[in-house]
This record gives C-alpha cells, structure tokens and sequence, in this order.
C-alpha cells in the first residue's frame, strides 16, 4: 500500500519513499514553553501523531523515529519568568510537564525524542562555526547572522517574491545586518538574560536565534538529510525556509528533508484566535468541559491541509458519533486496523474519508455483519479512540446527555432577540431556564457561547 504525502516543497502529492525503510525519520517543530498551549496547537500535535502511528503501522514500530523539540530558550520566556518572579527553569519545567499532560489527554503518543533547545546548544554553535567558515554567515557587532544572498536557490520552500521576504525580515531592521533578509543565528545576552559562551571568538556570552535550533536537534537525532520535517503552515516562512538555508549550507547538501508537511490553521467560532478578541481557548480549557477523544475526533473531522474551525457545536457533533462508535464497538476485543480505514489515511491523511469509512462500518455492526464490531474496535484504537470502558464512556457522558442543543440554541437565540429589545426580564428568566437545564452561558461582544456546567 503506497503512502502519498503532499509536499509543500515540491507542491505535489507524492508517493512516500522513505530513505531507509529501516529508520523513518520525522521531525516536527513542538512548542515554546511559557504558558499552556491552545488548541491551534494542538493541531500540528494530533495531526503528527496520526501520520505517526500510520508510519509505525507501515514500517513497524522499531523503524520510526518521531522527534518534537522543545523550545526552552526564547525571548517570551524570559518575559513571563520575570513577570512571574520565578526561574526560567521553573517556568519551562512546569510548561512542558502541562503539555505533556494535555497531549496525552488528547490520545497522542509520545514521540521518541523530545530534544530541549538548551541541551543542544554545543551542536547550535558547531553549526553556526561552520556556516562563518563556509562563507554563509558573519560576525557583526557580537550577533551571527545567515547571509541569505551567500545561498543562491533561498526561498524555494515558500516560493516568495524577493520583494516580499525582504519586507518580512524588515521586521527586525538592525544596523549590522548586511542585507535586509539575513537572520540571527546567535545574539549577545545581557546580564539579565540566559547566555552561554559565543561561538566565533565572540567575547559576550550569548543564546541562539530560533532557528538554528531545529537545524541542531534534527541534526542531532535525525542526520543531515531525513524524510519529514512538519509544523503549522505559518512555520513556512520564515522558520521552515531558514532551517533549510542553515542545514542545506552547514552540510552542502542538496535537501534538509524530503516531504515537507503543514497543517492549516484553525480558528474559534469563524474567528482568528488572539488574546484581545477574548476567544483564546488553551487546551486545558477544552478539556475541562469535553473528553480528550471528542476534541481528538473534532479535529480530524477536517483534512489536515485545510483551515478549521473550532466550534461548540462541531464538538457536541463529535461526542455524539463517538457515543454511537462506544456503543457499536466499545467493550469488543479488536483485530487491528480495517483496510478501508488505512487506504484512507495513506491518501495524504484523508482523515474524513477515514471518518467516513468508520460510520461504513458501524452500518455493518448494525446490520449484523460478522467482523465487523472488531474492524471498528480495531481502527478506532489504532486511531487513539476507545480508551475506554462503555461504562466509563457514559459515565462522562451522563451530565451532558440530557442537554438538547437544538433546543439550547433555540433559546439562546430567543434570549438574545430580548436583550436586542431590551426585554431584561424575558432576557433573565432565559438565563435561569437554561441553567435549571445545567447550561452556562457566556456573553461577550461576539455573541453568547454556552457550556456545561461541571
Ligand atoms: P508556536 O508555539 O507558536 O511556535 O506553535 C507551535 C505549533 O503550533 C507550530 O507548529 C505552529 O505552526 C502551530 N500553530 C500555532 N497556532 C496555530 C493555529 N491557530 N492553528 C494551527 N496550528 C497552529
Ligand atoms: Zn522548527
């Protein structure tokens, strides 16, 4: 069965072919630890676990290597361990132990390695050595920049016009920069700040630029050249571009990895999430009031390359056919994957063709077909659903079971056609009618969303 990946490289779908079937390398860019992730991070995360687990499936699990760094050293870092008075040390430690407990809520396996940026600084400053050496960086007032015009063929992976990238890098205008598009490799550190000792005979110790620091650890852990590298689609440029430039120019190869992958982004309720609309949900916050399966299910109801939108009312969606996926399958001993379900997949991710192919087989454990409840035991474990007992499923489900949402919504709207007129006690006695039911509501100046009260 030949596993077709979209690359955004190359642009084209194309057949996976690893470099050594014995040791598939993937490597996908993790997290900066300095406060809960949302769920636009959970996206990268879920979706790289699943391509994950279907590598395994395909090459044996001994044979896949996943690495998701941790970025421990960065400027938000050092920001919010000062506001909180506590150690950076602290900050990261505690950062990174919630994550890991969020993404395993989330049904996601670990990955084989979880490089930390600050433990790979000897292999950052080798690298940065060799790109002096070589002629694609320099020294400029303590600080390493890449020469981007040192690399003739810069810029394939997000295929931008010049004019545009030199916009981009503008951002960070520094008098030392010898043209406007080349980028930090290493900075001088102030007293305050984290530094190690600087490469190049810099004299002030100094920390790496964000960068060269998935250049290290996939060096370190994959090789010079391996098959994925991963990430959010808004890692392209300038992250993704830039580890290219510094991997392919420290090691003259001709390719830092062969399929490139890149989630679409997801957004709340048809909106960008961002701190100051008042919509940023941390994933905690999602698994306060849903299963980890049902936020895992929401989101791969939409194909991975495609934005999403995160919505309650695509969550409710989710718990309900899982509900019917429990009470098709829950309790029954599996026999792996089905074929179907696997031939979906192996289609760039199809995942709502898998989901499709899923609701297939629950039809047949309806219709009485014989394999069919352990096919989809089977599937939907080796997706990372039914980790749990019927009877604990509907434990969880038991609080929320007796909410009509059609109706909820129904009221809702009926509320807020009375707050339009004024109406505060029709408005109030919505309210109250709608908590009796166990329903919180939550105004702001984009409308009212509802919750489940716990
Ligand atoms: P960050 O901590 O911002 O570097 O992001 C970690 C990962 O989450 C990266 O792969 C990002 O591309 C991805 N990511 C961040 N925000 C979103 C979003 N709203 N939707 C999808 N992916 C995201
Ligand atoms: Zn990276």
């Amino acid at each position: 069965m030949d596993l077709r990946l979209y690359d955004t490289l190359s642009r084209e779908k194309r057949v996976f072919t690893p470099l050594d079937p014995n040791n598939v390398r993937m490597y996908v860019c993790g997290p900066t630890v300095y406060d809960f992730a949302h769920i636009g991070n959970a996206r990268p995360v879920i979706v790289f676990d699943v391509l994950y687990r279907l590598l395994r499936h395909l090459y044996g699990a001994d044979h896949v290597k996943y690495v998701r760094n941790i970025t421990d050293v960065d400027d938000k870092i050092n920001a919010r361990a000062a506001e909180r008075n506590i150690p950076i040390r602290d900050l990261t430690e505690e950062t990174y132990r919630n994550f890991k407990e969020d993404v395993a809520a989330l049904g996601c396996l670990a990955p084989d390695v979880e490089p930390r940026a600050t433990e790979h600084i000897a292999e950052m400053k080798t690298l940065i050595e060799r790109l002096v050496a070589s002629g694609h960086a320099y020294v400029a007032e303590e600080h390493v920049l890449f020469s981007v015009p040192s690399m003739p063929d810069y810029g394939q992976l997000s295929k931008r016009p010049l004019d545009e990238m030199i916009a981009g890098a503008r951002v960070d205008v520094a008098p030392y920069k010898r043209h406007d598009q080349d980028f930090v490799l290493w900075k001088p550190s102030k007293e305050s700040e984290p530094g190690w000792p600087s490469p190049c005979g810099i004299a002030t110790p100094g920390r790496p630029g964000w960068h060269i620091e998935c250049s290290a650890m996939s060096w370190k852990h994959l090789g010079e050249t391996f098959d994925i590298h991963g990430g959010g689609i808004d890692l392209v440029f300038p992250h993704h571009e830039n580890e290219i430039a510094q991997s392919r120019c420290a090691f003259h190869a001709g390719v830092m990895a062969n399929y490139w992958l890149h989630n679409g982004f997801l957004q709340v309720e048809g909106e960008k999430m961002s701190k100051s609309l008042g919509n940023f949900v941390t994933i905690r916050d999602v698994l306060k009031d849903w299963p980890g399966e049902v936020a895992r299910f929401n989101m791969l109801r939409t194909h991975y390359r495609q934005p999403i939108d995160w919505t309650v009312k695509g969550l409710e969606e989710s718990w309900k056919t899982l509900d019917e996926f429990y009470a098709a399958a829950g309790d029954v001993a599996d026999k792996g994957v089905s074929g179907e379900v696997l031939w979906a997949l192996t289609d760039d991710l199809n995942t709502p063709q898998m989901i499709a192919e899923l609701h297939r087989l629950r039809a047949e454990v309806h219709s009485g077909a014989a394999g069919a409840p352990e096919a989809l035991a089977g599937s939907l474990r080796f997706l990372g659903f039914l980790r749990e007992t019927t009877a604990q499923w509907a434990g969880r489900r038991q609080a929320a079971s007796n909410i009509d949402v059609s109706k909820v919504e129904g009221l809702i709207q009926e509320r807020t056609a009375a707050r339009k007129a004024k109406n505060w006690t029709e408005s109030d006695r919505i309210r109250d009618a709608l908590a009796a039911m166990g329903v919180v509501l939550k105004d702001s100046k984009d409308g009212t969303t509802w919750e489940i009260a716990r």
